[in-house]
């Protein structure tokens, strides 16, 4: 857009202004509906794996409540997974002291909120808050949406309450969850650490990519509200 309107405000003369202009708008028309195409392309490849996964509404099939299993877990289903990357793009893209703080408080507040459910706190509404998670973080990356510190903190540790209450409430009263828990937010880092690596390296070159992953993480996020 800025370009756009450089090119009018410095060649204000040009003869055949009215056909560069339309040549513009058609260009700038195209890419938005190949913008729109891929994002509709997303959720329709995301959709199927989307949906809840083992631990999640009940279905505990294979679900291990030892170190093993809170170590898979976040990394065997795309609500959790993607929103702790999106959660460690976001604090790349913040820049500075969010780089660590922002995933700190992620998994501080993650842990705050499995305590509550472990300790019998009703919760209403987790999936949908989950689901809600990936969707607002990956608009946040898109648009590359810049808070203050604490508020950015205040916000993903909300999202990372339903994130921990979620497990912690459906941890079987006979597990210790201690194993469990320590393998769940050891992952839970990691994947942050994958974002914050990823999006710091790739910001060095452009913010594009940030962006595209944000549309990418979008996509999934309005997936997960339909699955
Ligand atoms: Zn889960």
């Amino acid at each position: 857009m800025a370009g756009f309107l450089d090119h009018r405000l410095f060649q204000p003369r040009r003869t055949h202004a009215g056909g560069v202009e339309r040549d513009v708008l058609s260009e700038g028309m195209k890419i938005s509906l190949t913008r729109r195409f891929l994002a509709l392309a997303a959720v329709l490849a995301i959709a199927p794996w989307a949906s809840a996964h083992p631990g999640h509404e009940g279905d505990h099939g294979g679900v291990t409540w030892d170190f093993a299993g809170g170590f898979a877990h976040p990394l065997s289903g795309w609500d959790h997974l993607l929103a702790m990357v999106a959660v460690g793009l976001w604090a790349a893209q913040l820049g500075g002291r969010a780089r660590w703080l922002v995933p700190s408080a992620f998994v501080a507040d993650m842990v705050a909120g499995a305590a509550l459910g472990r300790a019998g706190f009703h919760l209403p509404g987790s999936e949908q808050a989950i689901a809600a998670s990936v969707l607002v973080l990956g608009l946040l990356l898109a648009r590359a949406v810049r808070l203050p510190v604490t508020a950015g903190m205040a916000l993903v540790g909300a999202f990372a309450i339903f994130h921990g209450w979620a497990h912690g409430a459906e941890m079987p009263a006979a597990a210790r969850g201690l194993g469990y828990g320590a393998g769940f937010v050891l992952a839970t880092a990691g994947l942050h650490a994958v974002g914050v690596g990823l999006g710091s390296l790739a910001a060095r070159r452009s913010d594009r990519f940030a962006r595209y992953a944000g549309w990418v993480v979008t996509a999934a996020g309005v997936a997960l509200f339909a699955a």
